[in-house]
């Protein structure tokens, strides 16, 4: 089995530096409650969906993306993805799938692999929606096929919104449809666990979702100064604890006290280079989580990466989650999950450029996962308007966010080399 090294990241700021202890700590804690039945094991997809589990105090969730992750951090996702593609899935599928589908045939009954908190467990029921992604639906279908049909599996179908809606106007039946969606899975969760569901509960998840994500909203919005307070190999980082656990009072604290030290060192004027920050790069899309060190590598050209695509897509509040409105405010939740990944590419783009400008970046460095066709296909064009529209350059990298395989470290640096040369010169000559 072929193993990849690459480069890992280094951290500047405390709280993040806490969260693999978090997430090696919660696995093993998944895998206590699975092995004297505690409490039920549920396997979520990302941006969403998870708040419903945290209504129910005898579920467990966990969240395969974020498993996926923290294997490549850990640089152990190839033995898994041979696994999966040995037993016929194609290589040009999403990493995730594949190395999660590796972990489920084989990887799960290793004995020999220190996976973080003793690796994922086995669950006792399966959740996904389609908002964020339309694969979810196949890879839960392929993961209950895995256990034998045993396992019981929803499938949650979040409506793609056309052009001629906006997240702050929907159209009534959107909202009632997924509305109705989420009922459905509440439902299936009540009957899978054997509990009520209890609506002041409820109401308390909505809270606490809503909370987690105004603290990180303002801690994104601290982001904008210069010099930038935390990079992106921190804030990716973050992403566990707010999505995990979105709808807990843990989420809460842990984007409480991540806000209070950005806001600190915002105050304090502490940036992440010891000296003067020269560039600033936006990162778009989900990054290779086996080689974070790569946002440290910007640092050789003085530059930092001061804000990501991807941690936006994670928190919604806009101030609508609302706990006296519980099913609407998670509705319009996965709404959002939907709305950023597959609407109108004009309406992204703006959004993106929004971005770009707000934390004055100088480019932006945009990440082709060649597994993940719905993050990916729009790319070349949004690179296109970006220069085109808004004098904003963009490095296009390929590669995947989990398998270190196919990638190649040396070139890689090579095109991030002339791409840091080429902004310097520009911004000498600009200035
Ligand atoms: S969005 Fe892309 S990376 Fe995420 S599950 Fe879907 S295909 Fe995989």
């Amino acid at each position: 089995m072929s193993q990849v090294k690459t480069d890992k990241s280094v951290k500047s700021v405390a709280a993040t530096k806490l969260v693999y202890p978090m997430v090696k700590e919660y696995y093993a804690e998944a895998n206590k409650v699975a092995q004297d039945h505690s409490k039920k094991i549920c396997y979520v997809t990302g941006a969403g969906l998870v708040d419903l589990c945290w209504v129910y105090d005898n579920v467990l969730p966990v969240f395969p993306e974020n498993f996926n992750a923290a294997c490549a951090a850990k640089q152990m996702t190839p033995p898994l993805l041979e696994v999966a593609e040995g037993a016929g899935y194609a290589r040009e599928l999403c990493g995730y799938f594949r190395n999660h589908t590796g972990y489920l045939l084989e990887g799960k009954d290793r004995k020999d692999v220190a996976y973080p908190g003793g690796g994922l467990p086995i669950p006792d029921f399966l959740i996904a929606d389609s908002g964020s992604c339309y694969f979810h639906l196949k890879w839960w279908r392929e993961t209950e096929r895995i256990f034998g049909y045993k396992i019981p599996c929803y499938l949650i179908d979040v409506p793609y919104i056309p052009p001629r809606m906006t997240l702050d106007v929907l159209e009534q039946h959107y909202l009632d449809y997924t509305v109705k969606q989420i009922k459905g899975a509440l439902e299936f969760i009540g009957k899978a666990t054997g509990q009520e569901l209890n609506k002041d509960k409820l109401r308390e998840v909505v809270r606490l979702s809503g909370e987690a994500s105004e603290l990180f909203e303002e801690m994104q919005d601290l982001r904008k100064a210069v010099p930038s307070p935390m990079g992106s190999e921190d804030a990716l980082s973050c992403l566990m604890p707010l999505v995990q656990w979105a709808g807990t009072q843990q989420a809460v604290d842990f984007a409480r006290s991540l806000r209070d030290e950005v806001k600190d060192r915002v105050e304090k004027g502490i940036g992440v280079l010891p000296g003067e920050e020269k560039l600033r790069i936006l990162f778009d899309n989900i990054p290779p989580w086996f080689t974070l060190g790569l946002f440290n590598y910007l640092h050789k050209f003085d530059a930092v990466s001061v804000i990501e695509s991807y941690t936006y897509f994670f928190h919604y509040s806009r101030g609508k989650m609302d706990p006296d409105k519980p099913y609407e405010s998670l509705a319009r939740k996965y709404l959002y999950g939907c709305w950023f990944m597959t609407s109108v590419r004009e309406t992204v783009n703006s959004l993106i450029a929004r971005k770009a400008i707000d934390y004055k970046v100088d480019g932006i460095i945009s990440y082709a996962l060649y597994g993940c066709k719905i993050a990916t296909g729009f790319l070349p064009y949004q690179a296109k308007i970006m220069q085109e529209k808004y004098n904003i350059p963009t490095l296009l990298l390929e590669g995947d966010m989990v398998d270190p395989r196919d990638y190649a470290d040396g070139p890689v640096k090579n095109r991030v080399d002339a791409f840091m040369e080429m902004l310097l010169e520009r911004k000498k000559q600009k200035s």
